[in-house]
């Protein structure tokens, strides 16, 4: 039989069984809206009421301040648009020019209704200073929003650093932790962040369900008017079976937070020094504080394209970047923003794994690897 190897878990993740079973009931038999008054909806409404708890408990929110949404990207352009036209008297927005397209494209969309936007550029490690930020804010900047983890590179930023800054300006911070929520911990009250996005599937959560964190207090407009869901500030009957299974996902994750880190850290090292000892030349872009499990690794002179497709008729899923782009085959924004060659960027590739990666799919990538790319002799 074929092997299959799954180690693109930063485009999306195995459904944990747990989160399944729990959906299930929500499916088949409590299909009641849980914004009808007659007692047919009362449990799908203490469900939802349950979930918005357990994931307030797993970032140290309040349950008022989670608002369930369709994944990151509505999470996403959420923050940036119910922002930008909250206050006309503060219109500048400031973003990092390598954040994921829903970030960046909800940007380009204020920017054609005439709210400026600033985009920071990283360092070549993948990181955006703070010295950075000092340099372009302003008593006109509504919001600042920069990602907890770059969706390519993996790169941690310094959430709390930046935060304070804006917030030392009187501008708001929203942060984009699609990659980092249920992967490592993230404490809300610990950053100070005003707005946070989250997206289930990268959790091992269902796929189509996400939430904007929104701190109490915070100027936002709503996303969609209709019902009086989410506190009229996202309207539409609520997904009862995805928002359980996103709970249920997360709540395990968290859990055993410490030890799928240390597995995908130590999975991520085996994969590093077997490359290494297979003395194949390769750049690893992202400095030292990345995502357990994400690397993004560069061959001089291979094409990354290449490589994911040989890779795939071996049974091995990569990414060449970021996986909402594979229909885009130009040099990726996120490695033209950490300004590495054009050679080099030609051939990228990601490879994250995931709680459920083994040592012997590490073996596996790394022999597939060796079969594709000469070692030097
Ligand atoms: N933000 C980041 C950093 C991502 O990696 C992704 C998905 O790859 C998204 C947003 C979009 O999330 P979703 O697929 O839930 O819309």
């Amino acid at each position: 039989m074929k092997q299959f190897i799954y180690a693109d878990n930063a485009a999306t993740t195995q459904l944990s069984k747990d989160a399944f079973e729990a959906m299930i009931p929500w499916l088949l038999d409590e299909y009641g809206n849980a914004s009808q008054p007659y007692s047919f909806a009362r449990k799908p409404k203490k469900a939802l009421s349950d979930a918005r708890e357990g994931i307030a408990e797993c970032i140290n929110a309040m349950p008022e301040e989670i608002f369930f949404t369709s994944g990151g990207t509505e999470s996403d352009n959420w923050a940036i648009k119910g922002s930008a036209f909250a206050d006309p008297d503060k219109r500048v927005t400031i973003t990092s020019a390598f954040e994921h397209h829903a970030l960046l494209y909800s940007c380009k969309a204020i920017e054609r209704y005439g709210y400026p936007v600033i985009y920071l550029m990283p360092t070549t490690d993948g990181i955006i200073t703070t010295e950075t930020l000092i340099g372009t804010i302003s008593n006109t900047t509504r919001l600042v929003s920069v990602m907890y983890a770059n969706n390519e590179i993996g790169t941690i930023q310094p959430i709390k650093e930046l935060c304070d800054v804006a917030h030392s300006h009187g501008a708001l911070f929203h942060t984009d932790a699609v990659q980092a929520v249920g992967h490592v911990e993230i404490d809300v009250q610990e950053l100070g962040v005003d707005m946070l996005s989250a997206s289930a599937h990268k959790f091992n959560g269902p796929k189509g369900i996400g939430f904007l964190y929104i701190r109490n207090g915070t100027t936002l407009l709503p996303y969609a008017d209709g019902g009086t869901q989410e506190s009229r500030y996202r309207a539409g009957t609520e997904n009862i079976a995805s928002i359980v299974g996103m709970v249920t996902a997360l709540k395990e994750n968290c859990t055993n937070l410490n030890r799928n880190m240390a597995h995908t850290q130590s999975l991520e090292h085996k994969l590093l020094k077997s490359l290494c000892e297979s003395h194949i030349p390769f750049v690893h872009n992202g400095g030292d504080n990345t995502l357990p499990g994400l690397l993004s690794l560069s061959f001089a002179g291979a094409d990354g394209e290449a490589i994911l497709h040989r890779m795939d008729l071996m049974g091995i899923s990569i990414s060449t970047g970021s996986a909402c782009d594979s229909v885009n085959t130009e040099i990726s924004h996120v490695l033209k923003a950490i300004s590495i060659n054009d050679s080099l960027a030609k051939g990228t590739i990601r490879i994250s794994l995931g709680k459920y990666n083994t040592e012997a799919d590490v073996h596996a990538i790394v022999a597939a690897l060796k079969k594709l790319l000469k070692p030097k002799p």
